[in-house]
């Protein structure tokens, strides 16, 4: 079994129908990898079609992301179960604290269903960007292959066929994310059920009850939750970070 090592820009086929594509870091970064989901005009269908921590699954399963540890995160994605109109699957991945340049041992490793690896892709050399797209699953001559992309953003230098799709999806994924309200520490929502959180954001208006900023939102615990107070919606209140964080000094 030959492993394709690949450089920027190289492409490998994958002759696999699922595939789990890993983003590792070395210690002391906080990466938040995710995927988008890509019609043959590189545009997302819906909101639905980008998967990130806070809305781990997409396109019914096919795509799923999980952390491992602090240092990594794999999107699994079942090739054969994407609809049709998804043309490519991009992985990226953000930062909400510094750039990619500091980030020591970004890689990304292709393994197929069994476990062995199709592909790895040291990613080195990175600009001083927040957001990057590590590589893309495409679809090719019937198949899918595999492209190393590597690139920032906001740098303006692409290997990719179409440079402008990379960052109007990322642009508008990061706006997204940062309009979801996540659950601090736990960086995961479905420990709160989405009854709980829809009810929440809907009567706070989706904006920061203490400032009104719509970006960086938490849900924080009114009563803490370590003090025994309810992940329930009347103890539970929208409130963005720098907020919460001086909120968490007072207490
Ligand atoms: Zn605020």
């Amino acid at each position: 079994m030959v492993v394709a090592a690949l450089v920027r820009g190289a492409n490998t086929a994958i002759g696999e129908t699922v595939v789990r594509v890993q983003v590792a870091w070395g210690t002391g970064s906080e990466v938040d990898p995710c995927a988008l989901l890509l019609d043959a005009g590189g545009k997302v269908r819906s909101d639905a079609d980008f998967v990130f921590y806070n809305e781990p699954s997409g396109a019914a399963g096919a795509v799923e992301l999980s952390t491992d540890g602090q240092c990594a995160a794999t999107i699994a994605v079942d090739l054969g179960r994407l609809p049709s109109d998804v043309d490519k699957v991009v992985i990226a991945g953000s930062m909400d604290a510094g750039t990619f340049d500091t980030v020591p041992g970004l890689k990304v490793t292709v393994t197929g269903q069994h476990g062995h690896e199709l592909a790895s892709f040291p990613v080195l050399d990175v600009e001083r960007v927040a957001a990057v797209v590590f590589g893309e699953l495409y679809r090719r001559g019937g198949g899918w292959k595999f492209r190393a992309v590597g690139q920032g953003w906001d740098s303006g230098i692409y290997e990719v066929s179409d440079p402008e799709y990379v960052a109007a999806v990322l642009t508008g994924a990061m706006r997204k994310a940062r309009r979801t309200a996540v659950i601090p520490a736990q960086r995961d929502s479905r420990s709160v059920p989405a009854a709980v959180r829809t009810e929440v954001w809907q009567r706070d208006g989706g904006a920061c009850v203490e400032c009104q900023a719509t970006e960086y939102l938490e849900f924080d615990h009114v009563i803490p939750w370590s003090r025994g107070g309810a992940t329930s919606a009347g103890n539970l209140q929208l409130l963005c970070r720098g907020c919460n964080l001086k909120k968490g000094a007072r207490i």
